[in-house]
């Protein structure tokens, strides 16, 4: 859209002067598609519950009203329900927060090694019992950035679930560490990567799994208890860490996720060996 607004009283010598204001109506439209969409798809994704909720209210008031067996099978399924809920809505509000944030840098310094390893030490029994083993490919020392340790955690957390939940059971997760160096650029980073053995991703899936609720199988992630918005939580964080989030996935052989986060380098001081 161009408008144009006569202005009279310019310094312009007598001649009027015009503003003219350029406004992209499809970046625009295109925003309001994204808004309508998220807003059709979040009410979709908690009236599925809320319906069989409703459904087992029923039942429970009428046909199983004295039938204790099926009362009990009942409401562990309503509650596994509300649970989902729960999830749902944390996860929302996680994502508004979030994106609230995006455009302000983080000027904490943190160790993304003490937090790798405590995600592993925290993730490994649950995960041990579901037949993976997680391991950290790590050095003793620091990995320090500028960040917000509760989104960092959230980070960490969501990709060694997904690799845990989607790897399969008898595989390995591993969580690892580097420090690199970006080539255009010449800027020192940090890789954090998670790997795991699972079935991997299909090509034509890996551009849209940071979008709200895509999920490569609905059935298998609702199963897992997934709500279909933890990649596009840690893509925003990533953002507001001025990171880049790379998925890479063999179809057979596994997935790994790595972010890249700049490396907080304190001023005067030396750039340690990679
Ligand atoms: P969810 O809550 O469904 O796990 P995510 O946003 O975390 O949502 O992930 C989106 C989808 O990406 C998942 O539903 C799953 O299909 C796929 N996915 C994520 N991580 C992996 C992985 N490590 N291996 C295979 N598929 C994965």
């Amino acid at each position: 859209q161009i408008g144009a607004l006569p202005m009279p009283d310019g310094p312009g010598g007598g001649q009027p002067n015009v503003v003219l204001f350029l406004r992209d109506l499809t970046a625009a439209r295109r925003l309001e598609t994204m808004r309508v969409d998220f807003v059709a798809n979040a009410s979709h994704e908690l009236r599925t519950p809320l319906a069989s909720l409703l459904g087992f209210i029923e039942t429970l008031q009428g046909p199983a009203k004295a039938d204790a067996p099926a009362r009990e099978k009942f409401l562990g399924i309503m509650k596994a329900q509300a649970q989902r809920m729960t999830r749902l809505i944390d996860d929302l509000l996680s994502l508004s927060r979030i994106e609230l944030r995006e455009h302000v840098a983080p000027t904490q310094v943190v160790d993304l090694g003490q937090i790798a390893r405590q995600m592993v030490d925290m993730q490994g029994p649950l995960a041990r019992e579901r037949g993976v083993e997680i391991t950290l490919e790590a050095s003793d020392a620091a990995y320090p950035i500028l960040g917000e340790r509760d989104e960092l955690v959230r980070v960490v957390e969501n990709l060694v679930e997904n690799a845990v939940k989607y790897g399969g059971s008898g595989g390995r997760v591993v969580v690892g560490l580097e420090r690199t160096v970006r080539s255009a650029s010449g800027k020192r980073q940090i890789a954090l990567s998670v790997r795991d053995e699972g079935p991997g991703i299909a090509p034509e899936h890996i551009p849209r799994l940071t979008e709200r609720f895509y999920r490569v199988d609905v059935a298998s992630s609702r199963q897992q208890g997934g709500t279909g918005l933890g990649l596009a939580i840690v893509k925003h964080i990533v953002n507001r860490h001025r990171g880049k989030l790379v998925i890479e996935s063999e179809p057979d052989r596994g997935t790994t996720v790595r972010t890249l986060l700049p490396e907080h380098q304190p001023v005067g001081a030396a750039a340690p060996d990679a």
